[in-house]
């Protein structure tokens, strides 16, 4: 008798014998057959038979008819399927999720709160693919913008999806999960969710949107957020500053903007008081604000090619404390917006996205 026979055989004894343990036992009564009989005993499924069969070798009469008088092993009552996961209906605090493109020592993350239950964001980092944004040099290294953007942007995805809300990632790297090295090395693999990017400006951006109009109209949340992440470099200014814009006639992308720039404000007062911090909040008349149907906030973390900038970005952890605070602003925003929307009339004011053409003028980004 092989090993690998004997193994076998001695696991199905286990089992067995497991089966048996808890097993419950009835007579047949008169003129039923297996199928009345375990129906009779709530045993109704395609399972149970094959496993009545199993368990009672040897019992049956001809053509497995029951004997009057035995004492048949009965399957177990399979456990009702609990009504088909509906993690909406409670709270799916301690819920452990995975998602692949958060990388290897990230991929697993835990709903901690529903704070941003109902919410809806798509987060887009900046460039990608063939375009590697705006680059800087440190200590003799090369970094490119996108890959940092695309490294606080994962963060970010990972933080709201914590506090329950639901995120798309635009722009994704298959391979490049998030990365705590202070040198991310660069790659040309990122797609606009699985689509090739293409070079020219204005289709990148197009592609991006599309996207974005495309999950926001089969989106059932009522807070919808697109958010656009970079790190650029418009030649010299003063380092420490971060820049929001929201599009030029957005209420609302005004309102999450200026909650942004306080909720930095407030924790570069608490924990770095001497620095200062410069942010600003600007309407601009971006091509993906102006093109994409959820409000939108567009943010400039800081000027790569400034030396004192580059020190917040080669830090791991000053990447996912720039996350952490994106993430406080959004919670901010979503209870200004549930809050306004219980005093006035639902304000429904979303953007309407511009027909005109007048696009590759303002195509900036
Ligand atoms: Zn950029």
């Amino acid at each position: 008798m092989s090993y690998i026979r004997i193994i076998f055989i001695f696991t199905l004894l286990l089992s067995t014998l497991g089966l048996f343990a808890r097993a419950e036992k009835d007579k047949p009564r008169n003129g039923e057959g297996i199928h009345s009989f375990l129906k009779r005993n709530k045993r109704t499924e395609k399972e149970h038979y094959k496993q009545f069969l199993e368990l009672n070798p040897n019992k049956f009469g001809k053509q497995n008819s029951l004997k009057m008088g035995v004492y048949y092993t009965l399957p177990p009552l399979t456990p009702k399927k609990t009504t088909a996961s509906t993690p909406q209906a409670t709270s799916s605090n301690g819920v452990k999720k995975r998602d692949k493109l958060f990388g290897p020592k990230y991929e697993e993350y835990t709903i901690k709160s529903d704070k941003l239950k109902g919410a809806v964001f798509f987060l887009s980092s900046g460039h990608g693919g063939p375009d590697c944004g705006a680059v800087g040099k440190v200590n003799g290294k090369i970094i490119h913008e996108d890959e940092y953007a695309y490294d606080i942007t994962l963060r970010l995805a990972r933080n709201l999806r914590e506090e329950g809300a639901t995120v798309h990632m635009i722009i994704q790297d298959a391979k490049d999960g998030i990365r705590d090295e202070p040198y991310l090395k660069y790659s040309s693999r990122e797609t606009c969710m699985g689509e090739k990017i293409p070079l020219n400006q204005l289709k990148r951006l197009v592609q991006r949107s599309r996207k974005i109009n495309q999950l926001a109209a089969k989106s059932k949340e009522k807070y919808k957020r697109s958010v656009f992440i970079h790190l650029d470099s418009r030649g010299q200014r003063q380092q420490l500053d971060v820049f929001f814009y929201h599009a030029p006639k957005s209420k609302e992308g005004q309102r999450l903007a200026l909650t942004m720039k306080k909720t930095f404000n407030d924790h570069y007062a608490k924990h770095q008081p001497n620095r200062g911090f410069s942010g600003t909040v600007t309407p601009r008349g971006l091509y993906v604000l102006n093109n994409t149907s959820p409000v939108g906030i567009f943010a400039e973390l800081g000027n790569i090619q400034n030396s004192s900038d580059q020190r917040r970005f080669i830090q791991p952890d000053n990447r996912q404390a720039l996350a952490n605070w994106m993430c406080r602003g959004f919670i901010a925003d979503y209870e200004n917006w549930k809050s306004s929307a219980k005093t006035s009339k639902p304000a429904a004011t979303p953007k309407t996205t511009t027909k005109s053409k007048k696009t590759s003028k303002k195509a900036k980004k």
